[in-house]
Protein backbone atom coordinates (compact mmCIF):
# COMPACT_ATOMS: atom_id res chain seq x y z
CA UNK A 1 0.00 0.00 0.00
CA UNK A 2 0.96 3.76 -0.36
CA UNK A 3 2.31 5.75 2.19
CA UNK A 4 1.33 8.98 0.92
CA UNK A 5 2.91 12.46 2.37
CA UNK A 6 1.93 16.43 1.45
CA UNK A 7 4.82 18.30 0.71
CA UNK A 8 5.12 19.61 3.86
CA UNK A 9 5.75 16.81 5.71
CA UNK A 10 7.94 15.22 2.51
CA UNK A 11 10.23 18.53 3.45
CA UNK A 12 10.08 17.67 6.81
CA UNK A 13 11.25 13.60 6.39
CA UNK A 14 14.19 14.83 4.00
CA UNK A 15 15.13 17.13 7.18
CA UNK A 16 15.13 13.99 9.64
CA UNK A 17 16.29 11.18 7.86
CA UNK A 18 19.03 12.88 5.86
CA UNK A 19 22.17 14.99 6.77
CA UNK A 20 24.88 16.40 5.26
CA UNK A 21 27.66 14.17 3.42
CA UNK A 22 29.93 16.38 2.07
CA UNK A 23 33.46 16.43 2.87
CA UNK A 24 34.96 19.98 4.08
CA UNK A 25 37.77 21.14 1.97
CA UNK A 26 39.86 24.09 1.32
CA UNK A 27 39.35 26.51 -1.43
CA UNK A 28 41.74 29.51 -2.23
CA UNK A 29 39.61 32.81 -1.85
CA UNK A 30 39.53 33.59 -5.53
CA UNK A 31 37.77 29.70 -6.45
CA UNK A 32 35.43 30.00 -3.27
CA UNK A 33 32.66 31.35 -5.73
CA UNK A 34 29.70 29.39 -6.23
CA UNK A 35 30.92 27.15 -3.31
CA UNK A 36 28.76 26.26 -0.47
CA UNK A 37 30.38 27.41 3.15
CA UNK A 38 31.53 24.78 5.70
CA UNK A 39 31.49 26.25 8.06
CA UNK A 40 30.13 29.88 9.63
CA UNK A 41 32.22 32.62 9.90
CA UNK A 42 33.02 34.80 12.83
CA UNK A 43 35.34 37.86 12.89
CA UNK A 44 38.63 37.40 14.58
CA UNK A 45 39.57 41.24 13.75
CA UNK A 46 38.00 44.93 13.84
CA UNK A 47 36.78 46.51 10.89
CA UNK A 48 37.89 48.98 10.37
CA UNK A 49 41.17 48.12 12.17
CA UNK A 50 41.53 52.13 13.05
CA UNK A 51 38.99 55.31 12.99
CA UNK A 52 39.10 56.76 9.55
CA UNK A 53 37.80 59.53 7.80
CA UNK A 54 35.02 59.19 5.44
CA UNK A 55 35.62 62.51 3.58
CA UNK A 56 38.80 64.69 2.66
CA UNK A 57 38.86 67.60 5.28
CA UNK A 58 39.90 68.24 8.43
CA UNK A 59 40.31 66.59 11.93
CA UNK A 60 39.48 68.78 14.65
CA UNK A 61 38.25 68.05 18.15
CA UNK A 62 34.57 68.46 17.88
CA UNK A 63 34.65 71.38 20.69
CA UNK A 64 36.35 73.77 18.78
CA UNK A 65 34.02 73.92 15.99
CA UNK A 66 31.08 74.74 17.90
CA UNK A 67 29.40 77.72 17.38
CA UNK A 68 31.84 78.67 14.15
CA UNK A 69 29.73 79.75 10.83
CA UNK A 70 30.82 81.38 7.55
CA UNK A 71 30.65 84.79 8.54
CA UNK A 72 32.71 83.97 12.04
CA UNK A 73 34.80 80.61 11.08
CA UNK A 74 36.53 78.83 13.90
CA UNK A 75 40.58 79.52 12.96
CA UNK A 76 43.05 76.32 13.51
CA UNK A 77 47.27 75.96 12.86
CA UNK A 78 47.37 73.93 10.62
CA UNK A 79 49.26 70.77 12.15
CA UNK A 80 50.12 68.71 8.73
CA UNK A 81 48.61 66.14 6.53
CA UNK A 82 47.70 62.33 7.55
CA UNK A 83 49.37 60.17 4.26
CA UNK A 84 47.02 57.28 3.57
CA UNK A 85 48.04 53.95 4.69
CA UNK A 86 50.41 55.23 7.47
CA UNK A 87 49.19 56.06 10.72
CA UNK A 88 48.55 59.84 12.45
CA UNK A 89 50.49 61.35 15.21
CA UNK A 90 48.73 63.27 17.80
CA UNK A 91 46.38 66.01 17.31
CA UNK A 92 47.62 69.22 19.33
CA UNK A 93 45.61 71.64 20.75
CA UNK A 94 43.85 74.16 19.03
CA UNK A 95 45.31 72.53 15.83
CA UNK A 96 43.63 70.61 12.85
CA UNK A 97 45.51 67.90 10.44
CA UNK A 98 44.38 67.09 7.04
CA UNK A 99 42.97 63.67 6.55
CA UNK A 100 41.84 62.14 2.91
CA UNK A 101 38.83 59.96 2.54
CA UNK A 102 39.58 57.02 4.34
CA UNK A 103 42.73 58.25 5.99
CA UNK A 104 43.74 58.01 9.41
CA UNK A 105 41.99 59.88 12.55
CA UNK A 106 44.66 61.37 14.60
CA UNK A 107 44.03 60.20 18.78
CA UNK A 108 42.73 63.58 19.93
CA UNK A 109 40.16 64.11 17.28
CA UNK A 110 36.87 63.44 17.21
CA UNK A 111 34.83 64.83 13.96
CA UNK A 112 35.93 65.66 10.58
CA UNK A 113 34.64 69.15 8.77
CA UNK A 114 34.74 68.34 4.83
CA UNK A 115 37.19 70.40 3.16
CA UNK A 116 34.00 72.25 1.04
CA UNK A 117 33.52 74.31 4.25
CA UNK A 118 37.14 75.08 4.99
CA UNK A 119 39.40 78.23 3.73
CA UNK A 120 43.12 77.73 3.94
CA UNK A 121 44.76 81.26 4.34
CA UNK A 122 47.88 80.48 3.08
CA UNK A 123 50.29 81.29 6.21
CA UNK A 124 49.37 78.03 8.30
CA UNK A 125 46.12 78.63 9.50
CA UNK A 126 43.04 77.22 8.37
CA UNK A 127 39.22 78.11 8.68
CA UNK A 128 36.48 76.23 9.23
CA UNK A 129 32.85 77.46 8.80
CA UNK A 130 31.07 74.50 9.98
CA UNK A 131 30.22 73.41 13.44
CA UNK A 132 30.76 69.52 13.51
CA UNK A 133 29.35 66.96 16.43
CA UNK A 134 31.28 64.53 17.84
CA UNK A 135 31.63 61.19 15.39
CA UNK A 136 30.38 63.29 12.44
CA UNK A 137 32.22 61.76 9.53
CA UNK A 138 34.56 59.43 10.98
CA UNK A 139 33.87 54.96 10.79
CA UNK A 140 35.16 54.41 13.84
CA UNK A 141 37.29 50.62 14.92
CA UNK A 142 35.06 48.20 14.79
CA UNK A 143 32.20 49.87 13.38
CA UNK A 144 31.62 47.18 10.55
CA UNK A 145 32.41 44.36 12.11
CA UNK A 146 33.83 43.37 15.55
CA UNK A 147 35.47 40.86 16.55
CA UNK A 148 33.18 37.47 17.50
CA UNK A 149 30.96 38.81 15.20
CA UNK A 150 29.08 36.07 12.92
CA UNK A 151 29.57 37.50 9.42
CA UNK A 152 28.46 34.55 7.24
CA UNK A 153 26.34 31.94 8.41
CA UNK A 154 27.15 28.24 7.57
CA UNK A 155 25.53 26.47 4.23
CA UNK A 156 25.29 29.87 2.44
CA UNK A 157 26.51 29.24 -1.13
CA UNK A 158 29.03 32.35 -1.75
CA UNK A 159 28.50 35.51 -3.56
CA UNK A 160 30.94 37.94 -5.40
CA UNK A 161 30.37 40.12 -2.18
CA UNK A 162 30.53 37.08 0.35
CA UNK A 163 34.07 36.70 -0.77
CA UNK A 164 34.74 40.52 -0.20
CA UNK A 165 33.70 40.18 3.53
CA UNK A 166 35.84 37.65 3.65
CA UNK A 167 38.66 39.37 1.45
CA UNK A 168 38.38 42.04 3.97
CA UNK A 169 38.71 39.55 7.11
CA UNK A 170 41.68 38.13 5.52
CA UNK A 171 40.39 34.58 4.63
CA UNK A 172 42.94 33.45 1.89
CA UNK A 173 41.88 29.94 1.79
CA UNK A 174 37.80 29.18 2.60
CA UNK A 175 36.23 26.04 4.20
CA UNK A 176 34.01 25.08 1.72
CA UNK A 177 32.06 21.54 1.00
CA UNK A 178 32.96 18.99 -1.58
CA UNK A 179 30.10 18.90 -4.44
CA UNK A 180 27.75 15.84 -3.52
CA UNK A 181 27.88 13.32 -6.25
CA UNK A 182 24.54 12.51 -7.79
CA UNK A 183 23.66 9.37 -9.72
CA UNK A 184 20.98 9.25 -12.69
CA UNK A 185 19.11 6.98 -14.06
CA UNK A 186 15.65 6.51 -16.44
CA UNK A 187 14.02 3.55 -16.51
CA UNK A 188 11.71 2.04 -19.13
CA UNK A 189 11.76 -0.14 -21.89
CA UNK A 190 10.00 2.58 -24.46
CA UNK A 191 13.43 4.65 -23.90
CA UNK A 192 15.79 5.38 -26.42
CA UNK A 193 18.77 7.74 -26.06
CA UNK A 194 18.08 11.40 -27.40
CA UNK A 195 20.50 10.73 -30.40
CA UNK A 196 18.38 7.80 -31.78
CA UNK A 197 15.21 8.15 -33.61
CA UNK A 198 12.44 6.43 -31.95
CA UNK A 199 10.46 3.58 -33.59
CA UNK A 200 6.61 2.53 -33.19
CA UNK A 201 5.95 2.90 -28.75
CA UNK A 202 9.28 4.42 -28.52
CA UNK A 203 10.13 7.83 -26.92
CA UNK A 204 13.62 9.56 -26.26
CA UNK A 205 15.05 9.56 -22.78
CA UNK A 206 14.01 13.07 -21.97
CA UNK A 207 14.90 13.00 -18.25
CA UNK A 208 18.31 11.78 -17.21
CA UNK A 209 18.52 15.55 -19.59
CA UNK A 210 16.55 17.43 -17.45
CA UNK A 211 17.12 15.89 -14.55
CA UNK A 212 20.70 16.33 -14.76
CA UNK A 213 20.95 19.79 -15.62
CA UNK A 214 18.89 20.86 -12.71
CA UNK A 215 20.99 18.96 -10.49
CA UNK A 216 24.09 20.24 -11.90
CA UNK A 217 22.99 23.68 -11.78
CA UNK A 218 22.22 23.30 -8.12
CA UNK A 219 25.91 22.23 -7.79
CA UNK A 220 25.98 18.35 -7.57
CA UNK A 221 28.72 16.49 -10.00
CA UNK A 222 26.34 14.25 -11.78
CA UNK A 223 27.02 11.26 -13.39
CA UNK A 224 24.06 9.87 -16.16
CA UNK A 225 23.56 5.83 -15.99
CA UNK A 226 21.64 6.07 -18.97
CA UNK A 227 18.63 3.68 -19.74
CA UNK A 228 17.51 0.47 -17.97
CA UNK A 229 15.43 -1.81 -19.18
CA UNK A 230 12.14 -2.23 -16.90
CA UNK A 231 13.81 -5.23 -15.25
CA UNK A 232 14.53 -5.58 -11.45
CA UNK A 233 17.51 -7.37 -12.10
CA UNK A 234 18.84 -5.06 -14.59
CA UNK A 235 17.91 -2.12 -12.78
CA UNK A 236 19.22 -3.64 -8.96
CA UNK A 237 22.71 -3.63 -10.34
CA UNK A 238 22.54 -0.53 -11.82
CA UNK A 239 21.52 1.31 -8.55
CA UNK A 240 24.17 -0.55 -6.49
CA UNK A 241 26.67 0.75 -8.92
CA UNK A 242 25.48 4.33 -8.82
CA UNK A 243 25.24 3.71 -4.67
CA UNK A 244 28.47 2.97 -4.78
CA UNK A 245 29.51 5.93 -7.12
CA UNK A 246 27.38 9.10 -5.66
CA UNK A 247 25.85 10.31 -2.70
CA UNK A 248 22.18 10.29 -3.84
CA UNK A 249 20.76 8.60 -6.57
CA UNK A 250 17.61 9.60 -8.51
CA UNK A 251 15.74 7.08 -10.65
CA UNK A 252 12.82 8.41 -12.99
CA UNK A 253 9.95 6.19 -14.44
CA UNK A 254 8.35 2.84 -13.24
CA UNK A 255 7.44 4.50 -9.50
CA UNK A 256 3.43 3.75 -9.94
CA UNK A 257 1.93 1.14 -8.85
CA UNK A 258 2.03 -1.45 -12.13
CA UNK A 259 3.54 -5.16 -12.93
CA UNK A 260 6.65 -3.26 -14.12
CA UNK A 261 7.52 -0.60 -12.16
CA UNK A 262 10.69 -2.16 -10.25
CA UNK A 263 11.95 0.77 -8.45
CA UNK A 264 9.80 -0.27 -5.28
CA UNK A 265 10.96 -3.21 -5.31
CA UNK A 266 14.92 -2.34 -5.53
CA UNK A 267 14.69 0.16 -2.71
CA UNK A 268 13.04 -2.26 -0.77
CA UNK A 269 15.26 -5.14 -1.38
CA UNK A 270 18.60 -2.23 -1.12
CA UNK A 271 17.39 -0.43 2.03
CA UNK A 272 14.36 0.78 3.50
CA UNK A 273 11.49 2.78 1.57
CA UNK A 274 10.23 5.90 3.53
CA UNK A 275 8.10 7.24 1.29
CA UNK A 276 5.58 5.99 -1.57
CA UNK A 277 3.92 8.78 -3.12
CA UNK A 278 3.61 13.00 -2.18
CA UNK A 279 0.19 14.22 -2.26
CA UNK A 280 0.88 16.96 -4.95
CA UNK A 281 0.19 17.71 -8.65
CA UNK A 282 1.80 16.63 -10.85
CA UNK A 283 4.07 14.24 -9.17
CA UNK A 284 2.54 11.71 -7.20
CA UNK A 285 4.06 8.84 -7.63
CA UNK A 286 7.17 9.84 -6.21
CA UNK A 287 9.41 7.56 -3.85
CA UNK A 288 11.91 8.24 -1.34
CA UNK A 289 14.21 5.21 0.22
CA UNK A 290 17.42 5.35 2.00
CA UNK A 291 19.77 2.73 1.50
CA UNK A 292 22.87 3.21 4.33
CA UNK A 293 22.80 6.95 5.00
CA UNK A 294 21.89 7.54 1.26
CA UNK A 295 19.09 8.70 -0.20
CA UNK A 296 17.64 7.15 -3.58
CA UNK A 297 14.73 8.49 -4.91
CA UNK A 298 12.15 7.13 -7.36
CA UNK A 299 10.73 10.13 -9.77
CA UNK A 300 7.65 10.10 -11.60
CA UNK A 301 8.38 9.62 -15.30
CA UNK A 302 6.25 12.30 -16.76
CA UNK A 303 9.24 14.63 -17.79
CA UNK A 304 6.84 17.83 -16.21
CA UNK A 305 6.42 15.85 -13.04
CA UNK A 306 10.39 14.73 -12.86
CA UNK A 307 11.35 18.23 -13.12
CA UNK A 308 8.66 19.43 -10.78
CA UNK A 309 9.30 17.18 -8.42
CA UNK A 310 13.14 17.28 -8.74
CA UNK A 311 13.09 21.32 -8.12
CA UNK A 312 10.20 21.10 -5.11
CA UNK A 313 12.08 18.26 -3.29
CA UNK A 314 15.30 17.23 -4.90
CA UNK A 315 16.80 20.73 -4.87
CA UNK A 316 16.06 20.57 -1.21
CA UNK A 317 17.63 17.11 -0.83
CA UNK A 318 20.50 18.14 -2.56
CA UNK A 319 21.08 20.96 -0.13
CA UNK A 320 20.59 18.71 2.67
CA UNK A 321 23.49 16.54 1.73
CA UNK A 322 25.66 19.21 0.79
CA UNK A 323 24.87 21.16 4.11
CA UNK A 324 23.40 24.20 2.14
CA UNK A 325 20.37 26.38 3.05
CA UNK A 326 17.78 26.44 0.57
CA UNK A 327 16.45 29.86 -0.68
CA UNK A 328 13.95 30.07 -2.69
CA UNK A 329 13.12 33.66 -4.49
CA UNK A 330 9.45 34.70 -5.45
CA UNK A 331 8.44 37.13 -7.57
CA UNK A 332 4.54 39.24 -6.67
CA UNK A 333 2.84 38.69 -10.13
CA UNK A 334 -1.22 38.86 -10.93
CA UNK A 335 -3.03 36.02 -12.06
CA UNK A 336 -3.85 35.85 -15.80
CA UNK A 337 -6.79 33.97 -14.83
CA UNK A 338 -9.77 33.06 -12.56
CA UNK A 339 -8.77 29.32 -10.68
CA UNK A 340 -11.33 27.90 -9.15
CA UNK A 341 -11.47 25.94 -5.65
CA UNK A 342 -8.97 23.21 -4.47
CA UNK A 343 -10.05 19.98 -3.79
CA UNK A 344 -8.79 19.98 -0.17
CA UNK A 345 -5.29 19.93 -1.47
CA UNK A 346 -2.22 22.49 -1.59
CA UNK A 347 -2.47 23.07 -4.99
CA UNK A 348 0.88 23.55 -7.22
CA UNK A 349 0.49 25.26 -10.86
CA UNK A 350 3.40 25.69 -13.33
CA UNK A 351 3.21 29.29 -14.28
CA UNK A 352 4.94 31.63 -17.47
CA UNK A 353 5.11 34.91 -16.40
CA UNK A 354 4.75 37.75 -19.19
CA UNK A 355 5.54 42.05 -18.40
CA UNK A 356 2.59 43.97 -19.09
CA UNK A 357 2.40 47.38 -18.54
CA UNK A 358 5.16 47.19 -15.72
CA UNK A 359 3.58 44.82 -13.78
CA UNK A 360 4.16 40.47 -14.04
CA UNK A 361 1.56 38.24 -14.48
CA UNK A 362 1.12 34.80 -13.91
CA UNK A 363 -0.41 32.72 -17.10
CA UNK A 364 -1.50 29.00 -15.75
CA UNK A 365 0.23 25.88 -17.74
CA UNK A 366 -2.91 23.70 -17.24
CA UNK A 367 -1.34 21.47 -19.46
CA UNK A 368 -0.91 17.52 -18.19
CA UNK A 369 2.37 16.51 -16.57
CA UNK A 370 3.28 14.91 -19.23
CA UNK A 371 3.41 17.88 -21.85
CA UNK A 372 6.45 18.73 -23.19
CA UNK A 373 6.02 22.16 -24.74
CA UNK A 374 4.46 23.22 -21.16
CA UNK A 375 7.68 22.05 -19.50
CA UNK A 376 9.82 24.52 -21.97
CA UNK A 377 7.20 27.23 -21.14
CA UNK A 378 7.43 27.24 -17.38
CA UNK A 379 9.08 29.84 -15.67
CA UNK A 380 8.14 28.94 -11.93
CA UNK A 381 4.91 27.52 -9.86
CA UNK A 382 2.28 29.31 -7.90
CA UNK A 383 1.25 27.40 -4.41
CA UNK A 384 -2.28 28.14 -3.58
CA UNK A 385 -3.35 26.48 -0.30
CA UNK A 386 -5.67 24.20 0.33
CA UNK A 387 -8.18 26.57 2.45
CA UNK A 388 -7.93 29.12 -0.46
CA UNK A 389 -11.59 29.28 -1.78
CA UNK A 390 -10.58 29.74 -5.57
CA UNK A 391 -8.73 33.19 -7.16
CA UNK A 392 -10.22 35.62 -9.01
CA UNK A 393 -8.50 36.92 -12.62
CA UNK A 394 -5.93 39.86 -11.40
CA UNK A 395 -5.11 38.39 -7.85
CA UNK A 396 -1.89 38.67 -6.66
CA UNK A 397 0.03 35.64 -6.02
CA UNK A 398 3.54 34.56 -5.72
CA UNK A 399 5.50 32.95 -8.33
CA UNK A 400 8.74 30.20 -6.95
CA UNK A 401 10.97 30.87 -9.49
CA UNK A 402 13.08 27.77 -11.32
CA UNK A 403 15.80 29.78 -12.53
CA UNK A 404 16.51 30.41 -9.49
CA UNK A 405 19.12 28.22 -7.53
P1 LIG B 1 6.29 5.53 -15.64
O1 LIG B 1 6.47 6.38 -14.42
O2 LIG B 1 7.43 4.65 -15.91
O3 LIG B 1 4.98 4.80 -15.57
O4 LIG B 1 6.22 6.53 -16.87
C1 LIG B 1 5.17 7.47 -17.01
C2 LIG B 1 5.25 8.11 -18.38
O5 LIG B 1 6.45 8.87 -18.47
C3 LIG B 1 5.28 7.17 -19.53
O6 LIG B 1 4.54 7.74 -20.58
C4 LIG B 1 6.75 7.09 -19.90
O7 LIG B 1 6.94 6.78 -21.24
C5 LIG B 1 7.20 8.47 -19.62
N1 LIG B 1 8.61 8.49 -19.28
C6 LIG B 1 9.21 7.77 -18.30
N2 LIG B 1 10.51 8.02 -18.25
C7 LIG B 1 10.78 8.92 -19.22
C8 LIG B 1 11.95 9.58 -19.67
N3 LIG B 1 13.14 9.34 -19.10
N4 LIG B 1 11.83 10.44 -20.69
C9 LIG B 1 10.65 10.68 -21.26
N5 LIG B 1 9.51 10.12 -20.88
C10 LIG B 1 9.55 9.23 -19.88
MG1 LIG C 1 8.14 3.18 -16.99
Amino acid sequence: MLTVKTPEETLALIEEQFSCLAACEQAPLAAALGRVLAEEIRAAEYVPDFDRSTVDGYAVRAADTFGCSASIPAIFTLQGEVAMGESAPPLQPGHCLYVPTGGAIPAGADAMVMIEYSEDYGDGTIGLSKPAAPGKNIVFRGDDVQPGQLVLPAGKKLAAQDLGALAALGWAQVPVRAAVRVGVISTGDELVPVEETPGPGQVRDINSTVVSALMQRCGAEVTCYGIVRDDRRLLRRQVEQALAENELVLLSGGSSVGMKDATCQVISELGELLLHGIAIKPGKPTIIGKVGNKPVVGLPGHPAAAFFISHLFMRPLLYRLQGRRTVSYQLPARLSEKLSANDGRTQYLSVSLEQRGGEWWACPLRAKSSQISNLAATDGYICIDRDTEGLAAGALVAVTLYSAE
